[in-house]
Order: C-alpha cells, then sequence, then structure tokens
C-alpha cells in the first residue's frame, strides 16, 4: 500500500506538542478561500511512499521526540482522504512507540473512522466557521461533515488541539467566538487547547504560480495582537465551562 505525499516537514515545532515530523499528504476536498497551501488540494502529483519507506524515514528522528515529547503529525492537504494508507502507518509507528497526531479538517470517510481513531494520540482539528452558510461559502461545504466528526472524536474520547484561522471583517469579533464557543462547548472536556491562528498572506504567491484565482485577494492580514486577544477570551470560555463541569461532577458525587 503507498500514500501519496506532497512534502515532508521534519523538527516542526507547532503542529502538535514537541519537536515533530509533519507528513503533508495530497488531496483535499475543501476549498478554502484562505487556504495557504493550496497545491496539496490536488489528488495528483505528490511522491509515493510506502508504510515502511514513510515510517523508516519518520523514526530517523526518534530521539528527537522522545527528549521533546513530539512525534509524527498527519496533515495535508486533508489527511483523512488516505485513511486506509494512513491506518497502516499509524500502527507501524505505534508499534514504534512514536506518538502520533492528525491534523485535520474533519472531512473524510466516515466508514475509516472507527479504525483510525483509537489509533490517533490528539487530533488538531480544524474549525473554519461555525454558521452553516458561511462555512458552505467559505469552504464549499456545509457543517455536516465536521459535526459528524465531531461526533466520532466525542464516542473514541480523543485529545484535541481545535484551530480557527481568524479572518479580518469575517471572524475578528466577541460575537463571532462567542458562536464558536457555543459549537464546541459540548465537546470541552475532549479539548486540550484552543488556537485562534490570525490570517496571514504567505502562501499567496502559490495561487499565481498555479495560475490560481486568489479568493482572498483583497482581504487584509489578522493583526496578530487581536487575534491573541480573541483567543485568551475563548480559552476563557472553555475553561469556565470546564471548572462548570467539575463543580457539577463534585456536587453530584458528594450528594
Ligand atoms: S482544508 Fe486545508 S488544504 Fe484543504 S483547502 Fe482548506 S486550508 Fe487548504
Amino acid at each position: 500500500m503507498t500514500g501519496n505525499i506532497h512534502s515532508i516537514e521534519t523538527m516542526g515545532l507547532v503542529d502538535g506538542p514537541g519537536i515533530r515530523t509533519v507528513v503533508f499528504l495530497k488531496g483535499c476536498p475543501l476549498k478554502c478561500a484562505y487556504c495557504h497551501n493550496p497545491d496539496t488540494q490536488n489528488c495528483g502529483g505528490g511522491k509515493s511512499y510506502t508504510v515502511s519507506e514513510l515510517v523508516n524515514f519518520i523514526k530517523r528522528y526518534k530521539r528527537y521526540y522522545d527528549v521533546s515529547g513530539g512525534g509524527v503529525t498527519f496533515s495535508g492537504g486533508e489527511p483523512l482522504l488516505q485513511s486506509a494508507f494512513l491506518i497502516e502507518a499509524i500502527k507501524a509507528l505505534k508499534a514504534e512507540g512514536i506518538h502520533v497526531a492528525l491534523d485535520t479538517s474533519g472531512y473524510g470517510d466516515e466508514s475509516y473512522y472507527k479504525a483510525l481513531l483509537p489509533l490517533v494520540d490528539l487530533v488538531l482539528l480544524d474549525i473554519k466557521h461555525y454558521d452553516d452558510l458561511a462555512h458552505k461559502k467559505l469552504v464549499g461545504k456545509s457543517m455536516n461533515g465536521l459535526l459528524k466528526f465531531l461526533s466520532y472524536l466525542e464516542e473514541h474520547k480523543v485529545k484535541l488541539w481545535l484551530r480557527h484561522v481568524m479572518v479580518p471583517g469575517l471572524t475578528d469579533s466577541k460575537e463571532s467566538m462567542d458562536q464558536l464557543f457555543h459549537h464546541i462547548e459540548k465537546y470541552a472536556k475532549l479539548v486540550e487547547k484552543i488556537e485562534i491562528l490570525p490570517y496571514h498572506k504567505l502562501g499567496v504567491e502559490k495561487y499565481t504560480q498555479l495560475g490560481m484565482v486568489d479568493p482572498m485577494a483583497d482581504i487584509p492580514e489578522m493583526d496578530t495582537e487581536a487575534a491573541k486577544f480573541y483567543e485568551s477570551y475563548i480559552r476563557g470560555l472553555l475553561e469556565d465551562s470546564k471548572s462548570q463541569d467539575r463543580k457539577t461532577i463534585s456536587r453530584r458525587s458528594a450528594v
């Protein structure tokens, strides 16, 4: 079995805990207006790896994972599009004692989730928008796939880091954070971390190189400090919700 891989980054520090090898898989069912990796969207191209070729490559950096609490992160594109390959690769990595994270938007083939999710140590889930119509407009699909995926994460009690790209004029307000929180509160127990990522223009030249139109050409970058402010606001909401939950549980056990 082979996987179609766009690129591999070693010594990654942002896509999960510790030092990580990040494997970017080819293909994505979404078309996010702010995509900074449009070159990964197409299923074609890329380099073919067998499971053992990939695992042998990843294993070379194991001492870095071990000293830093790191591991490997599968990203994309949308890694769930290659779930059959992922399942085999993750089984082999777990047999080597390597921590595995999945960086996803939650749009894959549901029939693989049962076999895949119990193997994964952490999911980094990108929530694009909290309103179904706006979600469709922004990424080309309704929120149904994401909500379904969240219900599977809940069922399998998978640890979760949530991520949300904040776009100026679209989602940069407390009201937006309140609405986003409203959608995720139900899963608060699973959520270890929430990150608000400011929209940036770093991938813009890729659109020109690929002969694609950048749908966000007129939108400015998100102010980093403002994004930090909203991040601490929504983290506060999350912490309040968790501590409320803890109080309810201890009240129940005291009765
Ligand atoms: S899910 Fe990721 S790779 Fe796919 S279009 Fe959106 S930003 Fe790009």
